[in-house]
């Protein structure tokens, strides 16, 4: 298949070398089209009042251990993740996409963090444009993993293949367990969980006594909720949620038009 891969850690990071490398070793096409610095949590961002760089360089290798296939193109570009799928399909790949992959992303996108997650909005972005698409994160911030996600990764695409055509708005959020035991305990399918963050925003003083606040926080997953993706990797599952744009509550139309609010 066509693959274009994109990501919200940049395209020197680990999890977008061995997953793009891994996907080429298994015998796609792959196209690279990545931010050329992090643009973590910038969601669904696009650039709009500036030009976009885009610059072809050569995708470096995966960290020691890992495959090294070759792709067929990279290009680091001065922008969103969004900027960079809507780019790559737009302007910069003369050929369609059979798929987006993005990641493998540094850190968990779970439940309520996919509303920030540029790792998801980059696949988003691919299905807006009529490509179906798979976002792939890491529940770890070290570089653990990564080789382990990306063969599965490449096997969960291929098993994928076998049963196309899919729906053209496919997405599904991946998010792959950090290392522990001998391997992953399965594969589960789930439901977007409520992640929190407690003590969310550290205040602290600058050296010239202004008063600053930095985010960050501990993450705390309501536990009562049933086949919630936060749940599953932490049973050491992968988690599959298939997503979808439509945020419509459905439900409360037809209250709203109960309410009778005319002019
Ligand atoms: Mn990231």
């Amino acid at each position: 298949m066509r693959i274009l891969i994109s990501n919200d850690d940049g395209i020197t990071a680990p999890g977008i070398r061995a997953l793009a490398h891994a996907l080429a070793d298994a015998g796609h096409r792959v196209w690279v089209v990545a931010p050329d610095r992090e643009r973590s949590a910038h969601g669904h961002a696009l650039t709009l009042g500036r030009p976009l760089s885009a610059n072809a360089v050569a995708l470096l290798p995966p960290d020691e251990g890992q495959l090294a296939a070759e792709v067929a193109g990279a290009w680091a570009v001065g922008g969103t993740p969004a900027d960079c799928v809507k780019l790559a399909l737009d302007a910069l790949l003369s050929e369609p996409m059979d798929l987006v992959c993005t990641g493998i992303n540094r850190g968990p996108n779970l439940g309520t963090d996919v509303l920030y997650s540029g790792t998801v909005a980059a696949a988003l972005e691919g299905v807006l444009n009529g490509v179906p698409a798979i976002a792939f994160s890491l529940d770890s911030f070290t570089d653990e993993g990564y080789a382990r996600g990306a063969r599965f990764a490449a096997s969960l695409v291929g098993q994928l293949e076998g049963k196309r055509p899919w729906p053209k708005d496919m997405l599904l959020n991946v998010n792959l367990p950090k290392l522990m035991g001998e391997g992953y305990a399965g594969v589960a399918s789930t439901r977007l969980g409520v992640r929190r963050y407690a003590d969310a925003f550290e205040r602290r003083r600058d050296p010239r006594g202004r008063i600053f606040y930095w985010l960050a926080g501990e993450a705390m997953d309501l536990p009562d909720i049933e086949e919630a993706d936060t749940i599953a990797v932490q049973q050491n599952l992968v988690s599959i949620t298939p997503l979808q744009a439509d945020m419509t509550r459905h439900s409360l139309m037809g209250e709203l038009k109960g309410l009778n609010l005319g002019l």
